[in-house]
């Protein structure tokens, strides 16, 4: 029963995370997850409240990655862009 309530829920955050960003008005950044090495930079750097990061561990890739949680709380400052060490972010959007 837990197994199919976390698969419930695993479904309605992949939806949530789907829609979201038809919603912003405003440029916000997307992470490549093959270059993400988890550092965390992203998440320190951003000024953003809330923060729009939040480095979790990869199942899939076994390895921690950054995800974008809060994109509508992004103020297009670029400073996880220039504090990426590997290049893995960028501001996408309306212009
Ligand atoms: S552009 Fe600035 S506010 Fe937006 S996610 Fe990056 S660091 Fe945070
Ligand atoms: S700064 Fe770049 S490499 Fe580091 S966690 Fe963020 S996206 Fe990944």
């Amino acid at each position: 029963m837990s197994l199919f309530v976390g698969a419930t829920r695993r479904v309605a955050l992949i939806i949530e995370e789907m829609h979201l960003p038809n919603k912003i008005s405003h440029k916000y950044p997307i992470v490549d997850k093959d270059l993400c090495i988890g550092c965390g930079n992203c998440h320190g750097c951003c000024p953003a409240e809330p923060n729009v990061f939040e480095i979790k561990f990869d199942t899939e890739r076994g390895e921690e990655k950054s995800c974008v949680v809060a994109p509508e709380a992004c103020i297009e400052c670029e400073l996880c862009v220039t504090q990426c060490p590997v290049q893995a972010i960028n501001l996408t959007g309306p212009d």
